[in-house]
């Protein structure tokens, strides 16, 4: 789903309906983060131990993971942010800088299971160092400007062609049918990329998660949840079939060596053992993941 300026990865097949998100005022989360902070300072965040918390809410279990997956990958050189959207809806989408919109319903049908979340968190961080929303908007402006042009001159040509001077009405006819042509051309150029996009978040999503340590069938645990849903899936869809990104995710677990990347990811979590910290972003709606730089 898209608008001029905002762009979401979502994870599912299904379409992103406009999300009422959980405001981090709300007196359930502003204590579920006081509650946070009393437990950090009992546990004390700056030894060498990886987060184990008492999973309380979904915006601790959500930070855990997401914390381990981005340290153990490097990525701790910017704040994530982190947003649960109140909607029972099984999606998860990648907006705006360094942003991840979580659903509420997608976190309660994998209740528990740490690495599926982390598959799906893993994903959308995916969508964010790929750059995979700025190459869209680029492409889309680069291809409309080419279509345009071409637009223009084929149907100067082929006005042209004609021996017999054209009606006004027969010049609107010719005009229309390269116009269409055109914005069929620019649909399926967009849609093959954003298709490419999710395979490849899938698959460096993969490598994300199994470098922090979770167990490697959590990608398809996670799609085959998606192919028990009714699927929105549709010649026109900007996502791949579930099915064949469930076959293209088996490819990627035999291309990698999951050992080697297992011992990558841990060698960087024994080198970086201390945990982000947490806060509310500036934006006052969504939890903050601070970079590595925040004073411990
Ligand atoms: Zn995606």
């Amino acid at each position: 789903m898209t608008s001029s300026h905002i762009r979401k990865f979502v994870i599912t097949t299904l379409g992103v309906s406009s999300s009422v998100l959980l405001n981090l005022n709300t007196p359930g989360v502003t204590q579920a983060l006081t509650t946070f902070s009393s437990l950090s300072t009992t546990t004390n965040l700056s030894t060498s131990t990886p987060l184990v918390q008492p999973k309380n809410n979904n915006l601790q279990w959500v930070y855990s993971v997401a914390e381990r997956v981005i340290r153990a990958n490097g990525l701790d050189d910017y704040p994530w942010r982190f947003q649960i959207s109140d909607e029972y809806d099984p999606n998860a989408y990648a907006d705006e800088l360094n942003k991840i919109v979580i659903y509420k319903g997608l976190l309660d049908q994998i209740h528990g299971d740490d690495a599926a979340l982390a598959f799906i968190i893993s994903h959308e961080l995916a969508h964010h160092t790929q750059r995979h929303f700025a190459q869209q908007e680029e492409a889309e402006t680069n291809l409309k400007e080419k279509l345009l042009k071409e637009a223009k001159s084929e149907i100067v040509q082929e006005w042209r062609k004609s021996n017999t001077p054209l009606s006004p009405a027969t010049k609107d006819v010719i005009k229309q049918r390269i116009i269409i042509q055109k914005k069929q051309e620019f649909e399926r150029t967009m849609q093959a990329l954003s298709r490419q996009h999710e395979f490849q978040a899938d698959e460096i999503g993969y490598t994300y998660m199994v470098k922090a340590g979770y167990e490697i069938d959590a990608g398809l645990r996670v799609l085959n949840l998606f192919l028990r849903l009714p699927s929105d899936y549709t010649e026109n869809s900007s996502h791949p079939p579930t099915q064949q990104r469930i076959n293209a995710l088996k490819q990627v677990m035999n291309k990698y060596l999951w050992f080697s990347l297992w011992i990558e990811g841990n060698e960087r979590l024994k080198n970086n053992p201390q945990s982000l910290k947490l806060d509310i972003s500036e934006d006052g709606v969504s939890l903050r993941i601070n970079s590595r730089f925040v004073s411990r």
